[in-house]
């Protein structure tokens, strides 16, 4: 099994008839997924997801995967092929189409219909193929097929690559339930198949894979839902993922069969539901869904909202109902159902919504005390079934965290894939399937690119370092008018502070250490005003620190007349 390899640089040219493999996302983070395939010229990228940001992140609203490495190359590009309608698969195509609006994008019928909604926002129409399991599709030089796989969102699909250089399976999400509610089972006969044909390269979710056994049937969340409905005696809100139509599905069959009205709140989540519904994989009783207007004139007990939220985001409803900050406010006695897995890092926020809910009286159910979700992600288990089906003769686990990809290559070669054969890469390695062996050949570029507002990519981490020491200890100004002839003080220094907790008046104690830095200055011809401000910086930093033991950002500005 490989290692990280800070050293690599550059890949070599692809040796003629190699298969290159560059994950550009979704290695070593779970998010912006997204990979590159490349032969004879030609590239075939594999989904192009979003990461959510941390609070590390501040005023950040989506991270996407670094194009660079294709961004002369777009010409290229044969398709791209999307697996599921998840935001961390789909997210990342609106910017890369408006690099390039007319490649083709390739996927189930719903995973388009979320993805061209998604781009009607950004004014873009796209070019589509819509494929369905058991298709074969010839996309330049890569022959796809593409195979049912079964997920947290409906009609997701595995794809299978054919090239000269020997065939590469990409599962994209998946797990092994054996009861879906739509009984489109993971189709292990056609992995059988690829097997038996001979799987050069497989590429595999890793999420689960430190869980061990098996994921519950998603059915089984349907009884924890009615019982919670069966003893509900006022309003229920019930926040979920916009896209998991499965889950919604069994809410609104709850609420049918307790007599209860259902709303949906919140844009994403109308219109995720208004599509599901329109291509049959909603199912909605006549009359059972209304306007949330409506609500208001029913009694409590025959109230079901249904909204987003339910990681904490500050701006979804969830958050705004637990803040006070929403049309439907929270009373004592109201359920809310948190029906949602809790992804690591929004452990914080998600409590503080449960405890904002609390307060106002609500008794809110979640994954801590009733077994309302279960994961889209094929554990231990499952995914050793998996590796005795394909018999993969090389693995790259994808999608997850080191620790993931690790413990999925674990499971790999417990199941007998020779441990040279299993590649541990990370974003922007490049691993090239060369005689039928993958090895990794290079790194390429595939830092952050962050989205603030209508700016891509304008927002470093060095910015990013200034916010949270803006955050963290706020900011001290300073402002000096010198004589630029004589380098002497004319006006200020003038001190003002924003969330520093220091006193505007308590500066009166800085002002001398900075008119003597000032003077020295002036003694020693130094007059250059870039110079004088790194000179004020020292001596006011060190006096916040000597005194306050804090370290703000420190902002000098010294005009000279
Ligand atoms: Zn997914
Ligand atoms: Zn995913």
């Amino acid at each position: 099994m490989s290692h990280p390899h800070p050293e690599l640089g550059a890949p070599p040219k692809l040796p003629e008839g190699g298969l290159r493999v560059t994950p550009l996302g979704g290695l070593g983070e779970i998010g912006r997924n997204m990979t590159v395939f490349e032969y004879g010229g030609r590239l075939l990228i594999v989904d192009c997801g979003v990461l959510f940001p941390e609070e590390e992140q501040p005023g950040i609203d989506l991270i996407l995967p670094d194009f660079t490495s294709i961004r002369d190359r777009l010409d290229d590009i044969d398709g791209i092929v999307l697996t599921h309608g998840h935001e961390d698969h789909i997210g990342g195509v609106p910017y890369l189409l408006r690099e390039k609006p007319d490649i083709p994008l390739i996927g189930s019928k719903l995973t388009l219909a979320l993805i061209e909604a998604k781009l009607q926002e950004h004014r873009i129409r796209p070019y589509t193929l819509e494929v369905a399991e058991g298709d074969r599709e010839r996309l330049g030089p890569f022959e796809c097929q593409f195979i049912a796989v079964n997920h947290s969102i409906p009609d997701a699909l595995a794809v299978a690559i054919r090239t000269p250089a020997g065939m590469a399976v990409h599962t994209g999400d998946f797990k092994m339930d054996q009861l879906p509610l739509d009984r489109r089972l993971t189709d292990l006969p056609a992995f059988a198949k690829l097997g038996e044909e001979g799987i050069d390269l497989l590429l595999t979710d890793s999420t689960n894979a430190e869980v061990p056994g098996f994921v519950p049937p998603e059915r089984d969340i349907s009884n924890v839902l009615r019982q919670v409905f069966a003893s509900a005696d006022k309003r229920i809100i019930v926040a979920s993922f916009a896209s998991h139509v499965h889950r919604i599905q069994q809410i609104l069959d709850a609420a049918h069969e307790y007599g209860r009205r259902v709303a949906f709140v919140g844009r994403s989540m109308v219109r995720n539901m208004g599509i599901a519904r329109e291509l049959g994989y909603l199912n909605v009783p006549a009359g059972l869904v209304v306007d949330v207007k409506t609500l208001d004139d029913l009694p409590d007990d025959e109230v079901v909202l249904v909204c987003t939220g339910s990681q904490g985001e500050p701006m979804a409803a969830l958050s705004r109902m637990a803040n006070r900050d929403h049309q439907i406010r929270i009373v004592q006695g109201d359920t809310v159902i948190l029906a949602s897995s809790l992804i690591p890092g929004n452990e914080n926020a998600v409590y503080r919504v449960i405890n904002g809910l609390s307060r106002w009286g609500a008794n809110v159910v979640h994954k801590g005390n009733a077994k309302v979700h279960v994961s889209g992600h094929a554990s231990a288990g499952e995914l050793l079934y998996f590796y005795n089906i394909c018999k993969p003769r090389n693995l790259m686990p994808v999608h997850g965290e080191w620790r993931h990809l690790r413990a999925n290559a674990e499971l790999g070669a417990l199941t007998g894939v020779p441990k040279d054969r299993i590649v541990i890469a990370e974003d922007g390695v490049v691993v090239d399937l060369v005689d039928g062996i993958a090895k990794i050949s290079g790194k390429v570029q595939a830092g952050y690119v962050y989205v603030d507002g209508l700016s891509v990519g304008d927002v470093t981490e060095t910015h990013l370092k200034d916010r949270r020491i803006l955050g963290d200890e706020g900011i001290i100004s300073v402002f000096v008018v010198v004589d630029s002839s004589t380098g002497k003080t004319v006006g200020g220094p003038n001190l003002h502070a924003r969330g520093s907790g220091i006193d505007d008046k308590d500066f009166d104690a800085v002002v001398p250490k900075i008119d003597e830095a000032l003077a020295k200055a002036a003694q020693d011809g130094v007059a250059e005003p870039h110079q004088l401000q790194q000179l004020i910086r020292r001596a006011v930093g060190k006096w916040v620190s000597d005194n306050y033991r804090r370290r703000p950002m420190i902002l000098p500005v010294v005009v000279e007349v």
